[in-house]
């Protein structure tokens, strides 16, 4: 009996747009995530199974190898820092931008402007590298609220049509990075399990095409 290898995803857009390329890889789940209540899903390979987690959470089952592989979106990676993955296959899927964004008529009151976000890690690293002061507030959602009753100046989050900004009365000012979903594999797991991680990855590479 073989090890079973684990695949870590989120609900919503990541597991859908993932099926279709798991689905190449011979790997199609027998339970749907959105109706059921189990965290452990059986595909049609016994040896497979799929785990349901938050986006936030996937490469930290990866990284410990809690699950031999998953996908996560590159603003997640770059939260996360990538320690002990491998991040083999950008699957070109749910695309967006990381942007900061703000009123467009915003004057900094201050020469250290608040920006809220959830990317923490990844708005001090993009205003540190440019030599820039700056105070980040962590939040878990509704950023574009912060602007909106003086919490914070500007907001870092992902955009993909522009229509929730819009819809609160802010803009895209500056563009920090370009977003897709990502396959991630455990270092060790790309050693241990390398012929079956290697059979995956090539399957859903074709899927992807160029
Ligand atoms: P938008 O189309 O710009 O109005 O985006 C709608 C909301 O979905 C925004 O609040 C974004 O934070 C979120 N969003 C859009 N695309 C993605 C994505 N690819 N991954 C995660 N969140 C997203």
């Amino acid at each position: 009996m073989t090890a079973p290898l684990t695949i870590a995803l989120s609900k919503g857009r990541i597991f859908q747009e993932t099926l279709p390329l798991l689905a190449a890889a011979g790997i199609v789940p027998t339970d749907d995530p959105e109706t059921s209540r189990k965290l452990i899903l059986d595909t049609t390979q016994p040896d497979v199974k799929l785990v349901i987690i938050r986006a936030t959470d996937v490469p930290i089952y990866v990284q410990y190898g809690a699950a031999d592989l998953g996908v996560a979106g590159k603003d997640v990676l770059m939260e996360h820092g990538g320690e002990g993955l491998y991040e083999p296959l950008d699957l070109k899927i749910a695309r967006c931008r990381l942007m900061v964004a703000g009123r467009p008529d915003q004057q900094t009151r201050s020469n250290r402007p608040r920006i809220a976000t959830k990317f923490v890690n990844t708005t001090r690293r993009y205003y540190a590298d440019q030599g820039r002061q700056v105070e980040v507030i962590k939040l878990y959602g509704s950023m574009e609220l912060a602007p909106l009753v003086g919490l914070a100046d500007y907001i870092v989050d992902v955009v993909d049509t522009g229509k929730t900004l819009q819809a609160n009365g802010l803009a895209p000012l500056e563009h920090i990075a370009d977003i897709s979903s990502r396959l991630i594999v455990n270092k060790a797991a790309m050693k241990m399990k390398h012929a079956r991680v290697k059979a995956v990855m090539a399957r859903m590479a074709v899927a992807i095409g160029p």
